[in-house]
C-alpha cells in the first residue's frame, strides 16, 4: 500500500468512509474557485463533522506531512480555498460542522462552529431580536470559518466592523493536531497577546478554525434604503460626512455604483430595473436604521437628500417605499458580480485608500487606464464608506479572452501603484490567496514580510497550512 493509499484509510477511520472523497468526479466541486479561474488537484477531500475529528485528520496529515487545504463554502474570490495541482493536499471541507452550539442573549453573543453558512446565523440571530451584521452577496453559502479566515467586509462594515471585530473568542486546530480552545466570550481581556486575530484573516495558512464566539446588536426596528445620483466621487464622499453628520451610527451602508456597474445588472439579470430615469453616471445605495420603531427614516432621509439637491450635491434620488422596493434597490447592488461574471472575463481590484482620497484614486485610476488600454470598460462599484472600491475592468468588447487576460498584469500595475502611492491596500476585503500573493512583497516592506513570515515559521514549521497561498 502507498503512504497516500494508507493516509486515505486512516482518515477514512477517523471520519468515516462516506466522508472521504477521492473520485475525480466526487471531488471536482472543491477543487475549483467561485470564479473559475483556479483549478486544482488533491488526494482526497475530507468532511470532519467535529473539532475532535479535525484534529485527528490534522495530526494524521501532519504525520504524513501531507499539505491541507481547509475549505468553507469555496466562494472566496482570491483562489485562496483551491489546492495546487500537485494532487498531493488533502482538502478538508468544514461544511459538516455545523452546529450553532450556544446563544446567550445576556452576553449577546451566539457560538458557532466553522461550518455554519452566514445566512443560518443570520437567521438565528434574528429569531431572538438580534441582528448578526456581516452581509454579504454570497452569505447564502459562505460559511463563518470562510468569512473568519478572509475577515470578510460586506455591505455594514460602516456602521459595525469587519469580521474582525465582530469576533470575541476562536477555536482552532493547530497544524500538528493540537487544540487551542479560545472560545472566550470576553468583551474585555488584556491577558497577554491576542491571538485570535492571528487567525483571522489568515486563509487558513496558520490553522483551522473550527469554531466562533461572534457579537450579536439589537435588532433595529426602522429601516430606510434610498438610492441616489450624484455629479461624481467627490460629491459622493462629502454626502457621506453630511449624512454621518445628521444619522451618526444609523448610517448602516453607503454605497457606490457607477453606471457601467449598473448596466450589467440591468442587461444580465431578468426584472432589474434602474430606480434613477436617466444616463446618471455615479450612483449611491444608502440605508439607515434605528431602534425606535415609530420613527419615520423614510422621511428623514428623503429630507436630508432634499436639502443637498438644492445644494448640488445631489441630482436625483428616491427613497424606498416599502420593503419589496428596498429589496429591489439591494438587489441591483448584490448582483453586480454575478453580472460581471455572466458578461465575461474581468481583471479585478479589490482596493482600499482613505475614503479622502477615493475621487483622487478614481480620477487618476482612470486617466492612466484610458491612456494605455483602448476601449477599456472600468466598472466601479463598492464600500465607499469604509474606503473600499471594487474597481473591475471587463473585457473590451472587440478584444478576444486571452488578449484581455495577457493585459491583467501591465493594468494591475497601474492599478496598485496608484494605490500604494495613496497609501492604500491592494486587498481590501477579498484576501491575498494565490491572486494577490506575488504583489504582496512588491507592496509590503521587507520588515513587514519578514514579520510575517516569522508567524507562519512559528506556528507552521513544516509548511503543510494552505502552501502557496497568502506569502
Ligand atoms: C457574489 C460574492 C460576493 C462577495 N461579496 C463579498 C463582500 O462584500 N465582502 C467580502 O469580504 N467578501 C465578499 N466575497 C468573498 C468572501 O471572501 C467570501 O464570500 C467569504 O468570506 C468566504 O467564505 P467561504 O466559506 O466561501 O470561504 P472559502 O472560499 O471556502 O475559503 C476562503 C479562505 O478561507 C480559508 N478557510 C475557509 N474555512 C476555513 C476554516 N474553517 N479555517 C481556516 N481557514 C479556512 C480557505 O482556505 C481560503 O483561504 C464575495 C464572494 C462572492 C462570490
Amino acid at each position: 500500500v502507498s503512504v497516500s493509499d494508507r493516509l486515505i484509510k486512516e482518515l477514512a477511520g477517523v471520519v468515516g468512509e462516506a466522508h472521504v472523497l477521492a473520485s475525480p468526479e466526487a471531488m471536482a466541486p472543491h477543487l475549483t474557485d467561485w470564479r473559475g479561474r483556479y483549478t486544482g488537484r488533491a488526494l482526497c477531500v475530507v468532511k470532519p463533522a467535529e473539532t475532535e475529528q479535525v484534529a485527528r485528520v490534522a495530526a494524521l496529515c501532519s504525520a504524513a506531512r501531507t499539505a491541507m487545504v481547509p475549505q468553507g463554502g469555496n466562494t472566496g474570490l482570491c483562489g485562496g480555498a483551491t489546492p495546487d495541482r500537485s494532487g498531493e493536499a488533502v482538502v478538508i471541507c468544514m461544511s459538516r460542522l455545523n452546529r450553532i452550539r450556544a446563544l446567550d442573549l445576556i452576553n449577546d453573543t451566539v457560538t458557532v462552529e466553522a461550518g455554519c453558512v452566514l445566512q443560518r446565523v443570520r437567521e438565528a440571530a434574528d429569531a431572538r431580536e438580534r441582528v448578526f451584521p456581516l452581509a454579504l452577496a454570497a452569505q447564502g453559502s459562505c460559511e463563518i470559518g470562510g468569512n473568519l479566515s478572509t475577515n470578510a467586509g460586506g455591505v455594514h462594515v460602516l456602521r459595525y466592523g469587519n469580521m474582525r471585530e465582530l469576533t470575541l473568542g476562536l477555536e482552532v486546530v493547530l497544524p500538528d493536531g493540537r487544540v487551542w480552545d479560545g472560545l472566550r466570550a470576553l468583551r474585555k481581556d488584556n491577558s497577554g497577546y491576542d491571538l485570535k486575530q492571528l487567525f483571522i484573516g489568515a486563509e487558513g495558512t496558520l490553522g483551522i478554525i473550527t469554531a466562533a464566539v461572534l457579537k450579536l446588536y439589537p435588532k433595529p426596528r426602522a429601516t430606510a434604503v434610498a438610492w441616489a445620483a450624484v455629479p461624481g466621487p467627490a460629491a459622493a464622499v462629502e454626502l457621506l460626512g453630511r449624512l454621518r453628520a445628521r444619522f451618526g451610527e444609523r448610517l448602516t451602508a453607503f454605497e457606490i455604483i457607477a453606471r457601467a456597474a449598473l448596466d450589467l445588472v440591468l442587461r444580465h439579470i431578468p426584472g432589474a430595473r434602474a430606480p434613477i430615469a436617466g444616463e446618471r453616471e455615479w450612483h449611491l445605495l444608502i440605508e439607515v436604521d434605528d431602534h425606535w420603531e415609530d420613527i419615520d427614516l423614510a422621511h428623514a432621509i428623503e429630507e436630508a437628500l432634499a436639502a443637498e439637491l438644492e445644494h448640488g450635491l445631489v441630482l436625483d434620488a428616491v427613497v424606498a417605499r416599502s420593503l419589496a422596493q428596498a429589496q429591489a434597490m439591494w438587489n441591483l447592488r448584490e448582483n453586480i458580480s454575478e453580472s460581471q461574471r455572466v458578461e465575461g472575463y474581468s481583471i479585478k481590484h479589490d482596493i482600499s485608500v482613505p475614503v479622502s482620497r477615493i475621487p483622487e484614486f478614481i480620477e487618476r485610476a482612470g486617466e492612466a487606464l484610458r491612456r494605455e488600454f483602448d476601449e477599456v470598460r472600468i466598472v466601479c462599484f463598492g464600500h465607499i464608506g469604509d474606503g473600499n472600491l471594487h474597481y473591475n475592468l471587463s473585457r473590451p468588447i472587440s478584444l478576444p479572452d486571452d488578449a484581455f487576460i495577457g493585459q491583467a498584469a501591465a493594468a494591475n500595475r497601474v492599478v496598485h501603484d496608484l494605490v500604494a502611492r495613496l497609501g492604500g491596500s491592494v486587498s481590501a476585503e477579498h484576501g491575498v490567496g494565490q491572486l494577490r500573493r506575488a504583489e504582496l512583497t512588491q507592496y509590503k516592506s521587507p520588515v513587514e514580510m519578514d514579520l510575517m513570515r516569522s508567524v507562519k515559521r512559528a506556528l507552521d514549521p513544516f509548511d503543510l497550512m494552505n502552501p502557496g497561498k497568502v506569502l
